[in-house]
């Protein structure tokens, strides 16, 4: 027979994915010796096969708990039901990873009307037994029969009001012996039936609740946040219950084994006497901070600390621990990793290094890379923050905090910027044309788009806070108005935003600048000793590229060059290139752009010096270099003396049904070779340049979109011709490489005949996805919505690499490529570069690097750390499809 059951005392740490995190400590708690209630645990897979059968415990499952009952009376010495030495439990939920607060606990399990008589006799303390009863009734309404809390707190607040009672504690044992009387009249009102009496009955009705709560609406949102499976399953513990609402010498608390705001080693948390469970955390009476704790009972306190400091010992790491005090007696509830702000996770980690607690490696691994964003980024300064009040909310698309004069276009906001202004850009939405005015802009704001919008990934591009769909945001950009809540902002009016959290705030709140503080430099630097991967940057331009190296880069991953074309002296030269009819044109105005070109490329060598540098072939179709609007396509036409038809019909020509499958990559250099001949020529021509400055240069030119090897191989030989006339010509040779991004399946399917050609592979994963899906990021939202309603999707399947389906392309590519060139070098360019179980996947296939946005390097760094001490390089295999 299955085991679906084990007791504290079977179980251990390592048993998590079994037992939950709950229910695993709890379990390693017991066989350290330490004071913790007796009880069991029924297991995640018991919760999958409750679902497999439709809702219900079988009668395996059933027969288990009621043994393990058993064997609980024999280990407290209590019965289950009995009126002379009842046994009373909780019945908790617990889930592989932590999920706080979002699945349900019922207390005090094991009351009826007989018991609670029992109970306030043999304690002495009808008071007691009372609020127990009435807890419980409140419980197991709200976690099993959905009864609404607010009937029992109404309730509640109304014998307070009457009996004159300031909180909980100033009731006396008759208000809550009606209190109780109260409750189960609401309870068998709403019910239509009166409260269970029989205790088994109890217990298998809540330890159903909570298996029923692993897909409550709260959990399911929570595991899409956090990326956690629903086939993961909750556990569920049944533990006896000790009292924290017995009397004066009784409490309950929380407390962290150091501060999680700061790391500084001091216990930090709080406690209220006389109290249970969640009174703590749930407000009802002001809880005390844990240090008056060593003055009103100094032996529980020092008890407690030795506690914390053998687990953050046992552990490795800093604890978030539950405790009750029952008559004097100290239990420990529950212990786990304590969630902690970015800044404490860097002190802790240096500080248990320092104190033997943790090594190295385990101590990074505690560090969740995502949370080191917010150090990179302004906030703002709390005391202003405390005195806003947030007008607005959107998606938290770019982190940091911002402040600044609204503008509406790009040309506003470049303009208040050359006015020596603070600009924040507010606008509908964004595209490429906007990015001189976003660079300049403190801050972005959109009313429409997502997380994959245009102005997310341009601003985490560039570091700049942004929040995107912002729904409540009325934006005209016509009339220069942005309304929220009825209320108007225009131009030059001050409104701030925290990219971090989504809020937006009238007025202008200060902030500061992010520190890099010593702490931070230690964990890049153990980060750097123990990673494989290299970690590059994706940069356009020099500001990014030196940012990226301050931050730790080792090269330029992707440097896009279509940014390069829209600054004003060069959109101008590249309209009049797009418009051409003829090669002859096309030429003049290609030779135009050359030097400007160049001149950028000269910048980021020398920023980068010597590191390399992988710089893409133009990419986008050409009609987002072309305006839209009526007004703006005039005047272009009369700037390129041209008739308005003869523009309106090149745009029409240039539109397509499908760009993302159209005109673009290097399809555009393949019917434009002088495209890829003129960009070449200032790849190579600025290499020179600077060489004779003396600064070392490796550039790589990588070709996009290639789907079929003879693509690479007609283009490659357009590069290495002009490579060969630039170098005659110079008088001097550089080295560089040809290469190309893998970003369509098919590139992957036949990446063996396409490395024959190509130095490196750079995997654009972004593309990859979408086509591996056949799912536009732009377009995905509404399907998406739908297909988490289905359970067809737990979350946006482009977040990550997605290791069933992408992943196995990629895979596959690697050895291919492996096969045909087994040193052939091997990145990633897409977003997923800075993510860190992406990261964690490229380390798996071997790669050579990733790449990511300049402020996500640091995150890459420590990811990459991370994905070397989970799966060292000795031991690296593929984990395709887990
Ligand atoms: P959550 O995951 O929401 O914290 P818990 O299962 O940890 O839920 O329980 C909620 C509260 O009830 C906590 O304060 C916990 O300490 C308390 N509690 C749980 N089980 C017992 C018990 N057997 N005796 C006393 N208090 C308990
Ligand atoms: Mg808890
Ligand atoms: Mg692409």
């Amino acid at each position: 027979m299955k085991k679906y059951v084990y007791m504290f005392a079977e179980g251990n740490a390592g048993m998590k994915n079994l037992l939950g995190g709950k229910g695993s400590n709890l379990a390693e708690m017991t066989r350290l010796g330490l004071p913790v209630p007796q009880g069991f645990t029924i297991t995640t897979e018991a919760c999958n096969e409750y679902y497999d059968a439709g809702g219900v415990l079988t009668a395996e499952m059933e027969e288990q708990i009621f043994k393990s009952m058993a064997e609980m009376e024999i280990l407290t010495g209590k019965v289950f039901g009995d009126l002379k030495n009842p046994l009373l439990v909780s019945v908790r939920s617990g889930a592989r990873a932590s999920m706080p607060g979002m699945m349900d606990t019922v207390l005090n399990l094991g009351l009826n009307d007989e018991v609670v008589e029992v109970l306030a006799k043999e304690t002495g303390n009808p008071r007691f037994a009372y609020d127990s009863y009435r807890r419980f009734i409140t419980m197991f309404g709200d976690v099993v029969m959905e009864i609404d809390k607010e009937h029992f707190d109404a309730a509640m607040d109304e014998i307070k009001e009457r009996s004159g009672a300031l909180s909980d504690n100033d009731l006396d044992s008759d208000d809550m012996k009606e209190i109780t009387k109260t409750f189960l009249k609401i309870y068998e009102e709403i019910q239509g039936e009166p409260f269970p009496q029989d205790p088994k009955e109890q217990l298998i009705s809540s330890i159903t609740a909570v298996f029923r709560s692993w897909n409550n609406f709260r959990a399911v949102y929570y595991r899409r946040m956090h990326n956690i499976p629903g086939s993961w399953g909750t556990a569920v513990n049944v533990q006896e219950m000790v009292y924290g609402n017995l009397g004066e010498t009784s409490g309950t608390g929380v407390a962290f084994s150091r501060n999680p705001a700061t790391g500084e080693n001091k216990l930090y948390g709080e406690y209220l006497m006389n109290a249970q469970g969640e009174d703590v955390v749930a407000g009802i009476r002001t809880p005390v901070p844990i240090s008056h704790l060593h003055e009103q009972m100094p032996e529980i306190y020092n008890e407690f600390q030795n506690i914390a400091d053998r687990l953050e010992h046992h552990y490795g790491d800093m604890q978030d621990l539950e405790f009750t005090i029952e008559k004097g007696k100290l239990f420990i509830l529950q212990t786990r990793s304590g969630k902690r702000t970015a800044m404490a996770a860097l002190q802790v980690a240096v500080d248990m290094v320092a104190e033997g607690i943790a090594g190295k490696e385990e101590a990074l691994s505690r560090i969740d890379p995502n949370s080191l964003d917010a150090l990179l980024h302004p906030a703002f300064k709390p005391e202003a923050l405390a005195k806003a009040d947030v007008i607005a909310t959107g998606l938290p698309a770019s982190p940091g905090a911002a402040a600044g004069e609204i503008a509406f276009t790009a040309e506003e906001a470049f303009a208040a910027h050359e006015a020596g202004k603070k600009v924040l850009l507010v606008r509908t939405e964004t595209s490429p044309e906007d990015i001189q005015g976003m660079n300049v802009s403190e801050g972005i704001l959109t009313s429409r788009g997502g997380m994959t919008s245009h102005a997310a990934v341009v601003a985490r591009g560039m570091g700049t806070p942004c929040i995107t769909g912002s729904t409540a945001s009325q934006i005209d950009e016509k009339t220069k108005t942005l309304t929220i809540k009825g209320k108007a902002y225009t131009s030059g009016d001050w409104i701030s935003i925290d990219g971090t959290t989504g809020n937006v705030y009238a007025g202008q709140i200060e902030t500061q600048p992010a520190e890099i503080s010593d702490n931070f430099a230690t964990i890049m630097q153990w980060s750097d000793d123990i990673r494989q991967l290299g970690i590059r940057t994706n940069a356009d331009t020099p500001t990014d590229a030196e940012k990226a190296r301050e931050l730790g880069a080792e090269g330029i991953g992707l440097c896009r060059t279509e940014h390069m074309f829209f600054g004003e002296d060069r959109i101008f030269a590249f309209r009049q290139m797009i418009v051409a009819r003829n090669e002859v044109d096309r030429r003049k105005a290609l030779a135009k752009i050359l030097p400007v070109q160049q001149d950028d490329f000269e910048n980021i060598y020398r920023s980068m010096d010597g590191l390399p540098v992988t710089i893409r072939l133009l990419d986008p179709p050409l009609h987002e270099f072309l305006p839209t609007n009526e007004k703006e396509i005039i005047e272009l036409a009369a700037e390129l003396a041209m008739t308005h038809e003869a523009l309106k019909g090149i745009i029409t020509e240039l539109h397509e049904t499908n760009p993302m499958l159209g005109h673009r990559g290097c399809r555009l250099a393949i019917s434009y070779p002088e495209i890829a001949e003129m960009q070449t020529e200032a790849i190579l021509r600025a290499a020179i340049v600077v060489k004779r400055e003396g600064v070392k240069v490796f550039p790589e030119i990588m070709v996009p979109l290639v789907s079929e090897v003879k693509e690479l191989t007609f283009l490659k030989k357009v590069i290495l011709d002009t490579a060969e006339r630039i170098f005659k010509d110079a008088g001097e040779r550089v080295e560089f490489e040809v290469g190309t991004m893998i970003e369509i399946p098919r590139a992957c399917i036949t990446a063996d005949a396409i490395a024959k050609e190509a130095d490196f592979f750079s995997f654009g994963t972004n593309d990859l996805t979408q086509m591996g899906y056949g799912l536009s990021r732009d377009d995905a939202g509404q399907i998406l919505t739908a297909y988490y309603k289905e359970g067809i999707f737990e979350f946006d399947p482009t977040s990550h690499i997605d290791r069933d389906g992408v992943g196995v392309l990629m895979e596959m590519a690697t050895g291919k490529a492996r096969k045909t060139k087994p040193q052939m070098h091997l990145g990633i360019c897409g977003e997923h570069g800075g993510d860190p179980v992406s990261i964690e996947f490229c380390h798996l296939l071997g790669f050579d690097y990733v790449s990511c946005s300049p402020f996500r390097v640091p995150i890459a760094r420590l990811s990459a750390a991370q994905a070397e001490i989970a799966y060292p390089n000795k031991d690296k295999k593929i984990l395709v499809g887990s």
